[in-house]
């Protein structure tokens, strides 16, 4: 009987209700990477299991491998990211996080280092003087990285040239930046190719190649802010060739206004 249960750590990434009382689990681990499981009861407010399988917790789990999927049978939590959850717009920064890491990965592919990713992520997230826009983008480039989509930013991805400190060209379709000469030379294969301002191609490299404990300290004006985060959104949504559903979520909290007219009769 004792190879049907194992143990993992996990931070949930998603739940969905099922039936009376049971939630489906979406989990982000270290030593299997993306899974799902059943913390059976979790909806009933007496449940011990209940508060250590809410949203972005780290938790300690014990599992049994079902025929269908799998059962939780102990969960404790390590980390609930308290400092976060009092907080709106933080909370919808690291639905955005998780949903990140679900649409990124697929399941049972081990990948120790996204996970320590999203962990001190939500630790940072929480922090007071922590800019959750800035962070935002910093996971971006940090997830594409460990994930393969890694973008181009030091040599022209179609000549391979060192990239010139001057206004260059970005496609996402293409993979990364192109100089001038080649945005003109290559448009079948780069029609989204935009102009890049040199300053957002140095803000894309230092939060592509700097430690958080660095980039934290940086503070980025509305400009530079607005069109680093249109380049991520358009690379990120070409490549899971969908948009996501949180990206909306943080664009409604960005836009009250909007929000406010659709709520009214
Ligand atoms: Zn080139």
């Amino acid at each position: 009987m004792r190879e049907r249960l194992y143990r993992v750590q996990a931070i949930v990434l998603k739940r969905t209700d099922i039936g009376e009382a049971d939630r489906l689990l979406t989990l982000y681990t270290p030593e299997r990477g993306k899974l799902r499981a059943v913390a059976k009861g979790a909806r009933k407010t007496k449940s011990r299991k209940s508060g250590h399988v809410e949203l972005f917790t780290h938790c300690a789990l014990q599992i049994a491998k079902g025929k269908q999927i799998d059962i939780i049978t102990q969960a404790d939590t390590l980390d609930a990211h308290i400092a976060l959850r009092d907080n709106l717009d933080r909370v919808s920064y690291a639905y955005y996080l998780a949903e990140l890491v679900d649409q990124f990965v697929e399941e049972a592919v081990e990948n120790v280092e996204l996970f320590d990713l999203l962990k001190f992520a939500l630790a940072w997230l929480g922090e007071r003087n922590t800019d959750p826009g800035l962070l935002a983008r910093y996971f971006e480039l940090q997830l594409l990285t460990h994930v393969g989509y890694r973008p181009q930013l030091f040599a022209c991805v179609n000549c391979g040239k060192p990239v010139e400190p001057i206004e260059n060209f970005f496609s996402a379709e293409a993979g990364g930046v192109l100089d001038p000469a080649c945005a003109t030379t290559t448009r079948e294969h780069a029609r989204d190719a935009q102009p890049l301002a040199l300053g957002a191609l140095k803000i894309l490299r230092y939060l592509q190649t700097r430690e958080w404990a660095t980039v934290r300290v940086v503070r980025l004006n509305a400009d530079e802010q607005s069109a680093v985060e249109m380049l991520m959104y358009r690379y990120i949504a070409h490549h899971l060739e969908r948009n996501l559903k949180s990206v909306a979520f943080l664009r409604e909290l960005r836009q009250p206004t909007v929000t406010y007219e659709r709520g009214a009769p």
